[in-house]
This record gives structure tokens, C-alpha cells and sequence, in this order.
């Protein structure tokens, strides 16, 4: 808006001056036009010089020209007469300061016959010439802060109201030129005889500045209003998006599901993650990478985090306790490695339901692990108690080798991004080859998440992947079809044994 503002008042005010300018010009040419008009008149005459009838004509011209003041009548270069009568010092014609185009001489400074005159224009043609005072050249209509200067082509000044700086004048009349130009703001307008130049300080563009600010202040305020409520609006649903969130924990309306994961080498189901699922009270679902970003931002995370956990414990505790070869992994966000959260849920888990430690996988993203020191103290908790560590999207995250070798944890979890590439002439299916070797040198089990076809199957099996997860073996299932997938495949195990 100050921009906006600023342009309107420099462009306001140039648009002032360049009216100004035109009007001193029109102004100046009419005066020159009439004292041409005049001299020609007189000039055509023949005879009877300073003769009462000669005076009383040059009287009848100043009377009825209002830019013409005095007219002088010259024989062999002395004024012998002049429109107020005859004259009798010995006053000559001096060679002009200026020529107009059509010859008319301009001479600047002129002392007119009568005492305590102000200094005179004269225009000279022929045996005459016509004093006009010079403020008629400029004398326009504007404001008084505009300053005006009527001015030869050669730079010299022949009328000037609200005193203009010479130096300027001169050099706005040697290079003509409009606009803003540091204090001050200009217009130049030429014709055949005569250049008018009008000019403003910059303070003044500042009131037309403010003149300007004022009518577009209410505009300004409108907008920024619609700005904040723009904000507002949105801050509010993502509020209200979190406020939803905490009544959905109160209100118990997450659900798990089990996403089974397979070992490669066997086709046997060793263990299954935890997914979380939320189901709006008006039977609309909302995916989990939308609300769990949310709750971790407005801390609801934990919560939600202990549910999981008890939800996971209650659902698949007893098969966990039956089948001490499967495992459950639980995601965690950042915030679940301070506090204590975390570990009571789990102790319960293992307390009441008899889940041994070594079942239970923690997994967090490389992001989650990055701030490692606070995280330290919990990883060193979790492994001491038995806990498994694992490093869920792994390859998306930052971690440099330096930093995983330093962090002890169990699992890898390669991206889905990355199996998605095999197969594929990408720039990124090298990467999956390397993510292995990596996972390889640091002497963990590797999982492959997102595997959705036999290929990508073979090549994470040719390539040495310990497990995988995905859509090929199964879409993540309630419990007790994680149950019955589980009953499934340890009967198709041992078929497999036999044959
Ligand atoms: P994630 O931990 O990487 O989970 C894997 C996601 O990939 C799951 O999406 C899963 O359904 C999906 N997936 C598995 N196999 C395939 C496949 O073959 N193809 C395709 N296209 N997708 C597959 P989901 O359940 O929507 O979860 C999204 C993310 O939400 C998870 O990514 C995890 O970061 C987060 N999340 C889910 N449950 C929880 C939770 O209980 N706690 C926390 N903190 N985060 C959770
Ligand atoms: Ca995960
Ligand atoms: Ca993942």
C-alpha cells in the first residue's frame, strides 16, 4: 500500500506539473502572439512618426492588449517616442539577447521609461518594440508550491514565479527531462521559441503522499482484515482439526489394524505392525498421516500413543504369549521417547498378557531419532528391558552412516519408496542396492516395507532382505483376521515342511 500510495503521489503530481507547464507555455506563446500582432501593426504604418495621432494609436494598442504594457518607437536606433509620449534622453536600441524563430528580438531586462518600474520584457521588430512584464509569461493558474520558469531555448530564464533554483532551471532547459529526480520532481514543455519548466520539492509529493494514504487507508485495512481472517479461518480449523483429535482420544474412536511382516527366506508370518485407524463418529475415516502430524504438533501424540499400545496389548497379547516366534512393532513419534508414557504401557503388556520383551519392536523414524541424545536414554532403557529398536522409513530421513553406527538398534526399515523403484530404470533403483549393503554392514535385520509384487519380492530375496511387508502377503487386517492369516500360514508352514 505504501508503494501503491508513493507511485499515486509522484504520479499525481507530475501529472499537476505537466498541466502547469502546458498552461505557462500556452500562456507564453499568446503573450508573444499579441506583441507580433502589434508590431506588425504598427510596422505597416506609413509616415507622421511621434506624431499625436502616432501616440494615440500606440496608446489605443496597450490599452486594448492586456500582455503589452509600453510601446516604444525607435528612428535610427533612438526612441523617440513611446506610447506615454514623446521622449527626449538619448536612449538606443541595444542588440538583443534572443531571437525568436519569426525574428522577433527579445531583450530580458528592459527599464521602462517610467521610474520605479519593474524590469521589462522587450520584443523588438522593425522601428518598434513592446515592453511586456514578464510575470504575464507564467502567469497561470496553479498552487503556490509549484515553482514555474519560462526560459529560451538557450537556458536563459525570462520568467520565473515562486523562485526556482537557476541552477536547475538551466539545467532542466539544456536537457529536458520529467519525473522524479532526487528533492525534486519536474516537467519540461517546449515549442518553437520558448521552454516552461515546472517544479516541486519532494516534501510536497510527501503531503500529496499523505492525501493519498488517507483515501487508500481504508482500503489497506480491508485487505490486511481479510489477511487476518484468512488466518484466523485457518488457524481455527486447525485448531478445531486438534480440538476433534482430543475428542476423538476421550471418545475412543481409534481402531488398530495388524499389517502381517514375512520372512523371505521361509514365507512364515513372524510378526505383524500396528496401524492405527480412525473412524469419525459420522462413519468417515481419516488417514493417519493426516491427524497423526496434527496430534504430534498440539502434544495430543502420547495419548493416542498409550492407546495404541493397550489396544495392541488386549487384541494380540494372548497370540503373542502363544507363538513367542511373532512379534508386534509399534510406531512412535518423537515426542513418545521423553517421558515415561511409553515404557508403563508396555510394562502392563508384558506383565498381564506374558509378552516377552524381545516381542515387542519400537519403531521411529530416522526424524524421530534425530535429536539423539534426548533419545539415547530411552533406546538404552528399551534395549536393556529387551526391547527391539527399529528405524522405520529408513533412506528418507538424514541420518549419516556415522550416526547410525553410533545409535543401537535392531531393525531397519526400508522405505517403500525405495522398493517401488526395483524393477525400474531409475536414477533410484541403484539406491535400493546400496540401502541394503548399508543395512548389511551394520549387522541388523532388514525389512522391506510397501512390497506390492513378486519382482521387487524376488530381487529383495536375491539381494539378502531378511523380511518383508506389503500388499503381496497382506493389507494391513483387524486382529482377529491377523489371527486367522497367522493360522493360515502355520498350516501352509507345515505343509510345506512335509512335502
Ligand atoms: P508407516 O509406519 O511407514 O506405515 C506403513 C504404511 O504403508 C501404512 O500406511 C501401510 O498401510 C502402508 N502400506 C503397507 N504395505 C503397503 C503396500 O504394499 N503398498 C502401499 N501403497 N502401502 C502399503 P498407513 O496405515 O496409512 O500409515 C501411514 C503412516 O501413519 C505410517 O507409516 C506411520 O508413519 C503412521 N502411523 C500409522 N499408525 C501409527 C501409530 O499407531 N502411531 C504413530 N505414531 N504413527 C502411526
Ligand atoms: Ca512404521
Ligand atoms: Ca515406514
Amino acid at each position: 500500500m505504501m508503494w501503491i500510495t508513493w507511485s499515486l503521489a509522484v504520479h499525481d503530481e507530475q501529472e499537476v506539473l505537466d498541466t502547469v507547464a502546458e498552461n505557462v507555455l500556452a500562456r507564453a506563446r499568446r503573450s508573444t502572439g499579441q506583441a507580433r500582432t502589434v508590431l506588425e501593426t504598427l510596422n505597416a504604418r506609413e509616415g507622421d512618426d511621434c506624431s499625436p495621432a502616432h501616440i494615440n494609436e500606440m496608446r489605443r494598442l496597450v490599452f486594448n492588449t492586456p500582455s503589452i504594457e509600453e510601446i516604444g518607437h525607435f528612428s535610427e536606433g533612438r526612441l523617440d517616442c513611446t506610447s506615454w509620449g514623446p521622449v527626449d534622453g538619448d536612449i538606443r536600441l541595444t542588440a538583443p539577447d534572443y531571437m525568436t524563430r519569426d525574428h522577433l528580438g527579445v531583450t530580458l531586462s528592459v527599464r521602462p521609461a517610467l521610474r520605479g518600474a519593474t524590469p521589462k520584457l522587450a520584443l523588438q521588430a522593425g522601428d518598434y518594440n513592446v515592453l511586456l512584464d514578464p510575470v504575464r509569461f507564467v502567469d497561470v493558474i496553479s498552487t503556490s508550491r509549484v515553482q514555474m520558469a519560462l526560459a529560451t531555448h538557450d537556458g536563459r530564464v525570462v520568467a520565473e514565479v515562486n523562485d526556482p533554483d537557476p541552477s536547475l532551471i538551466a539545467s532542466l532547459a539544456a536537457n529536458p527531462r520529467s519525473g522524479l529526480e532526487g528533492r525534486h520532481i519536474s516537467a519540461v514543455r517546449s515549442d518553437a521559441d520558448w521552454t516552461a519548466i515546472t517544479v516541486e520539492e519532494r516534501p510536497q509529493i510527501f503531503k500529496t503522499l499523505r492525501r493519498e494514504q488517507w483515501l487508500l487507508l481504508p482500503i489497506g485495512v480491508f485487505l490486511a482484515g481479510m489477511i487476518v481472517t484468512i488466518i484466523v479461518w485457518f488457524s481455527r480449523r486447525r485448531l478445531s482439526f486438534s480440538a476433534e483429535i482430543a475428542l476423538a482420544i476421550r471418545n475412543r474412536e481409534f481402531s488398530l489394524q495388524y499389517q502381517p511382516i514375512m520372512a523371505l527366506s521361509s514365507g512364515a508370518c513372524v510378526g505383524a505392525e500396528a496401524l492405527i485407524r480412525w473412524r469419525r463418529p459420522d462413519g468417515s475415516w481419516v488417514r493417519p498421516d493426516v491427524f497423526i502430524p496434527v496430534a504430534e504438533q498440539s502434544g495430543l501424540i502420547r495419548e493416542i500413543t498409550g492407546q495404541v499400545i493397550a489396544m495392541a496389548a488386549a487384541e494380540l497379547g494372548p497370540l503373542l504369549r502363544s507363538d513367542r516366534s511373532l512379534h508386534l512393532a509399534i510406531n512412535l513419534a518423537a515426542s513418545d521417547f521423553s517421558g515415561d508414557h511409553v515404557f508403563k504401557g508396555l510394562e502392563t503388556m508384558v506383565r498381564d498378557q506374558g509378552v516377552e520383551p524381545g516381542q515387542i519392536w519400537l519403531e521411529a523414524t530416522e526424524r524421530g531419532f534425530m535429536d539423539y541424545s534426548a533419545a539415547e536414554d530411552m533406546i538404552g532403557r528399551a534395549k536393556a528391558i529387551g526391547y527391539h529398536i527399529a528405524i522405520d522409513d529408513f533412506g528418507t530421513g538424514y541420518s549419516s552412516l556415522q550416526h547410525l553406527q553410533q545409535m543401537t538398534f535392531d531393525v531397519l526399515k526400508i522405505d517403500k519408496s525405495f522398493v517401488d523403484t526395483i524393477g525400474l530404470q531409475s536414477a533410484k533403483s541403484a539406491v535400493i542396492f546400496h540401502i541394503i549393503e548399508m543395512a548389511k554392514a551394520l549387522n541388523v535385520t532388514t525389512v522391506a516395507e510397501g512390497v506390492e509384487d513378486a519382482l521387487q519380492a524376488a530381487y529383495l530375496s536375491e539381494n539378502g532382505v531378511d523380511l518383508v511387508q506389503g500388499w503381496l502377503y497382506s493389507r494391513p487386517l483387524a486382529a482377529a483376521d491377523f489371527r486367522a492369516f497367522v493360522e493360515r500360514n502355520r498350516a501352509e508352514q507345515v505343509i510345506a515342511e512335509k512335502s
